[in-house]
C-alpha cells in the first residue's frame, strides 16, 4: 500500500475551460501530481444535467482532457480519464442512495441554486450528490480538493459512506477529507463568477490570440477618464490582471491605477499581453498538438481507466460482498477491460 494520500477531482464538460477553473483548479490538480496519488477525471455524466448535445459533449470532453495535458499534466504521474469509462460509478451511486434519506439530499444548496438559474429540476440534478459521493468513495480518495460550493458536497458523501458502512455492518467505505481551495473565485465577464455554462462569462485558457483580445477588449468598465485616479481593487480588468501579471506588475499597475494616468484601454492591452504570454506561444502549441494527434489523448484516457477500473473493481468487490450482489460474476467482468 502506498503511503502517499490519494487525490480525487473531476471537471465537467460543459463547456471550455478558463481561467476561473485554472486558477481554481487546474493549476492546483497539476501541482499536486507530485505529492500524491491523483485521479482527475473528465464528468461526463454529471455534464448531462445541463448538456443535452451529443457533439458538444464529446467536443467538450476531448478538449478537457487536451487542456490539462496541455497544461502540465503527466500521464505518468497522474490518471486522467473520463467518468463515463468506469460505468461502475453509476453503479454504486444506485447503491448508495438506497442508505441515504431524502432529509440529507433535500438539504443540498446546489440543487436549490442551480433551479433557481433555471436549470431543469430533473432526478438526476437532484441526484448529483449522490454521484458526486460515487465518483470519491469508488476511488477510495482520501483528500478532495473542492471550492467552497462543494464543501456541503464532501459533508453529503462523509454521511452516505457512514450510512452505508452503519448499514452493512462492516467499515467497507473510506471517509475522505475535503482540501478547500485557498484560491479566490474568478470573476467572470458578465458580472457574476466565470463559468464553463455561460459562455459570454469566460475568458478560455485556449482561445485564439485574436478572440482573447477581442473579449478583453469588451470588459465593461466605468467612464472614468485616462487621467482619473481609479481603484484597482474595484475593477474587472485589474483583478484579471493579477493572476497573470507578476507580484511587480502587479504592484505597478495597482499604483498608476491610484495614481491616475492609468486607463482602462491600456490595463486592458496589458491584460491581453499577459494572458498571451502565459497561455500562447509553445503552451498553445502544445495544445494544438493535441488536436493533431487525438489518438494520443484518447490513449491517455484509456490507460486512465483502466487504471481507475481496477481501483474500482477492488472497491465494488467489497460492496457487493458486504451487500449480497454477486462478487465473481461482476468481477470478472470488471477486471476484463
Ligand atoms: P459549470 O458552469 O458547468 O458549473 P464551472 O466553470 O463552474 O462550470 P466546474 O466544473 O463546476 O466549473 O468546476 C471545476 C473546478 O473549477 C472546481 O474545482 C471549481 O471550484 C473551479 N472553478 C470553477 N469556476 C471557478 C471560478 N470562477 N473561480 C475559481 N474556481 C472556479
Ligand atoms: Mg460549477
Amino acid at each position: 500500500m502506498s503511503a502517499r494520500p490519494c487525490y480525487l477531482s473531476g471537471v465537467q464538460p460543459s463547456g471550455r475551460l478558463h481561467l476561473g477553473n485554472y486558477f481554481g483548479a487546474i493549476q492546483n490538480h497539476i501541482r499536486l501530481q507530485d505529492e500524491g496519488e491523483c485521479l482527475y477525471f473528465i464528468a461526463d455524466y454529471h455534464s448531462l444535467t445541463t448538456l443535452q448535445d451529443a457533439q458538444a459533449l464529446r467536443k467538450y470532453s476531448f478538449a478537457a482532457a487536451a487542456d490539462y495535458l496541455a497544461l502540465g499534466l503527466d500521464p505518468a504521474k497522474a490518471c486522467l480519464f473520463r467518468q463515463s469509462d468506469v460505468p461502475e460509478v453509476a453503479e454504486l451511486a444506485w447503491i448508495l442512495s438506497t442508505v441515504t434519506g431524502m432529509g440529507l439530499m433535500e438539504r443540498a444548496h446546489s440543487f436549490k441554486d442551480k433551479t433557481a438559474k433555471g436549470i431543469q429540476p430533473t432526478l438526476g440534478l437532484f441526484f448529483y450528490p449522490t454521484l458526486m459521493a460515487a465518483d470519491i468513495l469508488l476511488y477510495g480518495a482520501d483528500k478532495v480538493p473542492v471550492g467552497q460550493d462543494q464543501v456541503q458536497h464532501i459533508e453529503m458523501c462523509r454521511d452516505m459512506a457512514g450510512y452505508f458502512n452503519h448499514a452493512f455492518k462492516k467499515e467497507v467505505l473510506k471517509l475522505p477529507e475535503g482540501v478547500l481551495s485557498a484560491a479566490p473565485k474568478v470573476p467572470g465577464l458578465t458580472g457574476g463568477k466565470m463559468s464553463k455554462s455561460d459562455e459570454a462569462s469566460v475568458l478560455p485558457i485556449f482561445g485564439e490570440t485574436s478572440e482573447i483580445k477581442k473579449k478583453v477588449m469588451t470588459i465593461v468598465t466605468d467612464s472614468k477618464g485616462v487621467e482619473e485616479p481609479k481603484d484597482p481593487e474595484g475593477n474587472l480588468v485589474y483583478q484579471l490582471y493579477r493572476l497573470v501579471a507578476s507580484k511587480e506588475e502587479t504592484e505597478a499597475m495597482a499604483a498608476a491605477f491610484r495614481k491616475g494616468g492609468m486607463g482602462y484601454g491600456d490595463a486592458k492591452k496589458l491584460l491581453a499581453a499577459k494572458l498571451e504570454g502565459t497561455f500562447g506561444g509553445a503552451v498553445r502549441d502544445k495544445r494544438k498538438k493535441m488536436d493533431e494527434n487525438p489518438d494520443m489523448v484518447e490513449d491517455v484516457l484509456l490507460t486512465g481507466a483502466k487504471k481507475a477500473r481496477r481501483i474500482a473493481a477492488e472497491t465494488m468487490e467489497r460492496v457487493y460482498e458486504a451487500t449480497g450482489l454477486p462478487v465473481s460474476k461482476v468481477k470478472r467482468a470488471l477486471l476484463d477491460i
